[in-house]
């Protein structure tokens, strides 16, 4: 089945400045800001500004460069939230229904701040 971007999502949303947000870090190709319903201390979403709807899309989809660039992303905000060496994070990717994502655009969490727990409780 082909990846279909709802280019309506929330995320999309504050990408284009529609919808304001509590930006963490901006870099070229990523956006990373927080959480409005957090979960932890820190809970800040890394997203990739391209239209890509989870981490497998972004994955197989996406240019080297906006891989690199999340990617670094994701790491530079380890370090600025002091996590990373540090106390640790917990880093979650969420995809379609089985996975329980709420907002069709890829995001993952970096939750930290407090002992996360066991990994899934259902
Ligand atoms: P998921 O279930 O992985 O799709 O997670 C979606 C996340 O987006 C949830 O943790 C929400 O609290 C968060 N969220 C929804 N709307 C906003 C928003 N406007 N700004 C920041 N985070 C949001």
């Amino acid at each position: 089945m082909p990846y279909a971007y709802d280019d309506q999502n929330i995320f999309a949303k504050i990408l284009r400045g529609e919808i304001p947000n509590n930006t963490v870090l901006e870099t070229d190709h990523s956006l990373a800001f927080r959480d409005i319903a957090p979960q932890a201390p820190d809970h800040v979403l890394v997203i990739p500004k391209g239209p890509y709807m989870s981490y497998d899309h972004f994955a197989t989809a996406a240019s080297d460069a906006e891989i690199v660039d999340y990617t670094r992303a994701v790491g530079k905000v380890c370090e600025m939230l002091g996590v990373a060496p540090g106390n640790g994070f917990r880093l979650i990717a969420n995809a379609g229904e089985h996975g329980v994502q709420e907002v069709p655009h890829l995001h993952v969490h970096i939750l930290a701040g407090k002992n996360m727990g066991p990994m899934v409780s259902v």
